[in-house]
């Protein structure tokens, strides 16, 4: 196969988009389709401080790098979870990529704020994913909205996107389905938040991240095991094989057709959150979700 760009032996293969790259080409092609990306939803305005959410793994690195080359004022946050076997190779990652493209990336230790990942797990009795997710979501959006960044930017990978919708779609859950996309408009107590990479697959991510020779953490969490994802993009990947592009559409038809009936549903419902009594968080509750699982975890130790 030859690359659609130069005619030169091409070494990536795109089925979802009928054509292949040769390995100078295919980091362009890559960039290109996170510049359409955030043109086409107006993800950042010029002159915007992008903060970039970083786990060590391709996607946010690769991200970081891909805003970077596009002239954006990058700066990295990390949230480091105190996971055994796991968190450790997860930051150095972060601290090496960073340091080698000489831009600032802070950390934030969950430890220090009483919540590391393995003692909220073993006091809270609900899937350590969700508490997980939920911690770093706050913590994200409390330092973009503490330190001034009116963006926060996410690795979040069309595979992502497309499993967490199969999952809303399945439980027909009108709440998320309102609010999925590439881009969250900031509303009170919440920065806009934008996933630049949402139309490039876990595997063109992988290749870029390969030819860009980008240092990211391989192992995974070993708390993984039970996170349901998985097992959607399992399924997902199987029907992409057969049916080449259908990730892609079934995640750009929803954005078109499927979301604004759901966000015109959740309008009418016009329940606004309220700050949390006692960290200002929205929620919809006194007190937010984060703010529960800090009692939770203290009262367990009194
Ligand atoms: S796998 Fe679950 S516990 Fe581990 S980092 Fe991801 S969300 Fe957190
Ligand atoms: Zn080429
Ligand atoms: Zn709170």
């Amino acid at each position: 196969m030859k690359c659609r760009k130069c005619k030169a032996v091409a070494a990536v293969a795109l089925p979802s988009h009928n054509t292949a790259f040769c390995p100078d080409c295919y980091p362009v092609f890559v960039r290109s389709q996170v510049e359409r990306a955030i043109h086409r939803h107006k993800m950042i305005a010029p002159g915007d401080r992008v903060l970039v959410a970083v786990s060590g793994g391709k996607d946010s690195l690769a991200l970081t790098l891909l805003l970077h080359e596009l002239g954006h004022d990058v700066h990295g946050l990390h949230v480091d979870l105190d996971i055994p076997n796991s968190s450790t190779d997860a930051r150095a990652a972060c601290e090496g990529f960073f340091a080698k493209l000489g831009l600032p990336l802070t950390v934030i230790e969950l430890r220090r704020e009483g919540l590391a990942i393995p003692l909220v797990k073993s006091r809270i009795k609900r899937p350590i994913c969700s508490v997980c997710g939920k911690l770093k979501r706050y913590y994200f959006n409390k330092f973009a909205l503490e330190n001034d960044y009116p963006v926060l930017a996410t690795g979040h990978n069309l595979d992502d996107e497309v499993s967490r919708l199969f999952a809303n779609t399945i439980r027909w859950d009108h709440a998320y389905l309102s609010d999925q996309g590439p881009l969250l408009p900031a509303e009170s107590g919440f920065a806009r938040k934008i996933k630049p990479m949402y139309r490039l697959t876990e595997f063109e991510i992988a290749n870029f991240s390969f030819l860009r020779g980008i240092d990211h953490v391989i192992a995974g969490c070993p708390y993984s095991g039970k996170a349901s994802f998985p097992i959607y993009k399992g399924l997902w990947s199987g029907l992409e094989e057969r049916m080449p592009g259908a990730k892609v559409q079934f995640y750009e038809n929803f954005l078109r057709e499927g979301r604004p009936v759901f966000a015109a549903w959740s309008d009418q419902q016009g329940q606004l959150p309220t700050p949390c009594t006692e960290c200002g968080y929205p929620t919809s509750a006194e007190r937010c979700g984060v703010c529960r699982i800090k009692a939770m975890v203290a009262d367990d130790e009194k």
